[in-house]
């Protein structure tokens, strides 16, 4: 346990820290599991997993031997020499997905940036410079990167950073009519989410899915899958696009990827990813190996059957719980999402509270996340336990009593 009260560290942050978060005044001090302890002592069950980062929970024992390990052989040596322990991150990545080719890089912002200099550079090479718009979708997010952040979706993003990059068009998620519409010869690539995850947990449609494909086939465009959130078992498939049964031609991974130790991969195919000739686009802590040894016990762990079933299990005892809390309640117009990435949206009545209900599940020792104003997000570690379910709902309920009575 620290020295200091919550308050205490909560208000030397707003001393020291560029002012663009505004964290909780819960200081977290330790995490083990789906557990977190703040620096008073105070437990709380965890539904946030750091936005779906800690899959396998905090401090998982598998994933700290991975790291000691390597932190004992060597930490970094740059891509001046080749690193073995990317080498069989991305063998194992290649062997459980379409990919034949792997880019590491450190965040999700990153890992899109080259995905998306990667589209462009693939049309400049084998069409030609003119085959350059990017199509996203309205409310998507990407990252905050120059680049990602202008193909995102939510212009209070880009607001004041103007003049923003050129070529890219925004059309509405989930239309087909609209999309069909904007692309074009001219499209290099269509970037997606398989669920909005930031945009307030909207689910694709599985034939929208296999629209975005076939425009693309039809007009020579690549369909990059952004799965940064979705990806790594969340959904209750190792990535999304397998439950879809549409492949993009890239696909990037992060959040998950190395369970809260910095790392992020693109993934594409042999013939799309020569485009990066020597020389083209590069990171100095891309596939750095102790975030790779990481990773790659990650990776395994959760590609296991056994896993991605208990994802399919804990969705259905949370969604069964909340179903009650609703029917008490009635503050949830609807659950949506995909596996253990569910959005609890608020009804008419409650748009714009989400964040009333994660101060007061604060209170009650229970950390939740939002997906906009009108959504509560719950995105908890993979391996939650039935008992840790049971008392995050039971914590949930209370919190809400505490806002319906205030
Ligand atoms: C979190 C997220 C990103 C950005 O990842 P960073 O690691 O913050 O750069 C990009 N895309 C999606 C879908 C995300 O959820």
């Amino acid at each position: 346990m620290s020295n200091h009260t919550n308050q205490q560290v909560r208000e030397q942050f707003d001393h020291v820290m560029v002012p663009n978060y505004a964290p909780s005044s819960m200081v977290p001090d330790r995490g083990l599991g789906s557990r977190v302890w703040d620096v008073e002592g105070k437990e709380y069950i965890d539904l946030t997993a750091g936005i779906a980062v800690c899959a396998l929970g905090h401090c998982h024992p598998e994933l700290v031997a991975a790291l000691t390990q390597q932190a004992n052989k060597f930490w970094h040596l740059s891509n001046v020499f080749t690193n073995e322990p990317a080498i069989e991150l991305a063998e194992t990545l290649c062997k459980l997905t379409f990919a034949d080719r792997v880019f590491f890089a450190n965040s999700g912002g990153e890992a899109n940036e080259a995905a998306l200099k990667l589209a462009r550079k693939s049309a400049s090479t084998n069409f030609s410079a003119e085959k350059c718009e990017i199509i996203s979708f309205v409310n998507s997010f990407h990252g905050r990167t120059f680049f990602t952040v202008s193909v995102g979706g939510q212009a209070k993003y880009t607001e004041g950073f103007g003049p923003l990059p050129e070529g890219i068009t925004h059309v509405e998620y989930n239309n087909i009519d609209a999309l069909k519409a904007a692309i074009s010869p001219r499209t290099c690539a269509v970037i997606m989410e398989p669920i909005m995850a930031e945009g307030g947990i909207i689910t694709a449609q599985p034939e929208f899915v296999k629209a975005v494909r076939q425009l693309c086939d039809a007009n020579e465009a690549l369909l990059i899958f952004d799965e940064v959130q979705t990806g790594m078992g969340r959904t209750g498939d190792l990535y999304a696009y397998q439950g879809f049964a549409v492949t993009p031609d890239i696909m990037t991974s992060a959040k998950a990827l190395g369970n809260g130790f910095p790392i992020s991969a693109m993934l594409s195919t042999e013939k799309i990813a020569a485009a990066f000739a020597v020389g083209s686009h590069g990171s100095t802590y891309g596939g750095n190996p102790i975030a790779c040894v990481v990773a790659k016990k990650a990776v395994e762990i959760i590609s296991d059957p056994q896993t991605l079933q208990g994802v399919k299990n804990a969705r259905e005892k949370i969604l069964a719980g909340l179903e009650k809390i609703n029917n008490q309640y009635n503050i949830f117009s609807e659950f949506r999402g995909l596996g253990l990435l569910i959005g609890c949206a608020l009804t008419e009545q409650w748009q714009g509270k989400a964040k009333q209900f994660l101060n007061a599940s604060i209170e009650e020792g229970l950390m939740l996340l939002m997906a906009g104003p009108d959504v509560i997000r719950i995105a908890p570690s993979l391996l939650i336990s039935d008992e840790d379910i049971a008392l995050g709902l039971e914590r949930f309920s209370r919190a809400i009593d505490s806002v319906l009575k205030s």
